[in-house]
């Protein structure tokens, strides 16, 4: 049997402080792009390196930020993603839906409960609404209809599932155990798939990376969170424990490192370039074992009697160390070689 990967990104604009800041606006292409030095290191970097390597991904494109940006340029990295023959789904922030308001500086100030940009605590009706014109956009764009959710920063709760079920949407992948935890144990799932209201979520892959008597700790499977040889370890051990697929997830512009909100000063996060490569690398490689493919590809395939199993993965510290203290000398490099600029 092989295991799917799949490798989703989030491909989003940036309110770039806005709603704090008077002096600041939101920023479009460039939290994608991440040009530096007339180079693309963010979505152009991913696509280089995915076709090398011959790797289908799942992109969630976020489509209510055409409110704010009115000349809509998510239309054309959309197209441009669908053109390069990867997976386009949906991927909404609620924050975006204030700026159809002249007065947004003064309502995102005082939106409370639900907090601007969450679905969790949000009313079903809202959250379909939302939904809803995220579906427009993609028609208007001329895309096939979205048949995968993703909500902002995984946030979820029943409610939200209740309408995507309402929507007409079919599969959603929601869930990162580490990056939001609602406290419904319904929804406390690391690996497989199952069926909510209706829609199958297939979560991000949470793993345990370490654990002492009484504490484990989790970590969601992201190409920033982990090393390579963390990630090939979970990989492989997914593979033998027969888990149908792993998703995993990244944004564009984890593969730059920038200053501060406005983008101004950015380099390329070579560290995190090194970890995408050598994980399409490897699965291209080892096509025996591994499939990479879509969401919507790994989601519609048929259930079989373990689909629905919820394992969790132990992770090893003999791995977490050392990505640690990568991470950690990485990190001081980085920030000291931002500061000379
Ligand atoms: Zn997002």
């Amino acid at each position: 049997m092989q295991t799917k990967v799949c490798i989703s990104v989030d491909t989003e604009f940036s309110i770039a402080g806005a709603f704090q800041d008077r002096a600041l606006l939101p920023v479009a292409e460039q939290r994608v792009w991440c040009v530096v030095d007339h180079k693309s290191h963010g979505l152009g970097f991913m696509l280089g390196c995915f076709a090398r390597h011959r790797i289908t991904a799942t992109f969630f494109v976020e489509a209510l930020n055409r409110h704010y940006f009115t000349h809509d340029p998510m239309r054309d990295i959309a197209h441009h993603l669908f053109d390069e023959g990867h997976e386009v789904q949906l991927h909404v922030h609620p924050c975006w839906d204030v700026f159809q308001h002249h007065d947004w500086r003064e309502r995102a100030r005082t939106i409370q409960t639900p907090g601007i940009d969450d679905f969790y605590r949000r009313d079903e009706g809202e959250s379909l609404r939302l939904i809803e014109n995220g579906l427009q956009v993609f028609h208007d764009w001329k895309l096939p209809a979205p048949t995968v959710f993703r909500s902002a920063s995984l946030q979820h709760d029943d409610a939200l599932y209740r309408a995507l079920a309402r929507s007409g949407i079919p599969y959603s992948s929601n869930i990162g155990m580490a990056v939001f935890d609602s406290g419904d144990k319904r929804y406390c799932l690391y690996s497989g798939r199952h069926a909510r209201h209706g829609v199958l979520e297939c979560p991000i892959l949470t793993f345990c990376d370490w654990k002492m008597p009484g504490k484990q700790h989790l970590k969601s499977l992201t190409i920033t969170g982990s090393s390579f040889a963390e990630t090939r370890m979970l990989l492989d051990q997914a593979h033998r424990a027969g888990i149908e697929q792993v998703v995993i997830l990244t944004h564009p512009f984890e593969y730059v490192q920038n200053r501060d909100f406005t983008l101004r000063q950015m380099r390329r996060h070579a560290l995190n370039q090194q970890r995408l490569n050598s994980l399409c690398k490897y699965l291209n490689n080892n096509r025996d074992r591994f499939h990479a493919c879509g969401v919507a590809t790994a989601a519609s395939a048929p259930m079989h009697h373990n689909s629905s199993r919820n394992l969790l993965i132990q992770g090893s510290l003999l791995k977490t160390v050392p990505r640690m203290a990568e991470q950690f000398v990485y990190d001081k490099y980085s920030n000291w070689q931002l500061a000379r600029h």
